[in-house]
């Protein structure tokens, strides 16, 4: 399954992600993004959601959402 997931070691907590997919991104308590475990599978969202998070992950300034394979 195709997944998002931030690397806290890149994301600088701009907020870019968490608003353009919030359904998706949120920020933790340090102040940076991360994916929500239930909502961060590619194929299991609408086609909105999805180009919503593909858009963030483009978008991303320091590259920090990836997609990972489990
Ligand atoms: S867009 Fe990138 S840097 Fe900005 S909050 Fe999201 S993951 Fe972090």
């Amino acid at each position: 399954m195709e997944k998002v997931r931030v690397n806290q070691d890149a994301c600088i907590g701009c907020g870019a992600c968490t608003a353009i997919a919030s359904e998706v991104f949120s920020f933790n308590d340090e102040g940076f993004a991360e994916a929500n475990e239930d909502n961060n599978i590619l194929d299991e969202m609408d086609n909105e959601l999805k180009e919503s998070v593909i858009d963030a992950l483009e978008g991303c300034p320091t590259s920090a959402i990836e997609k990972i394979n489990e």
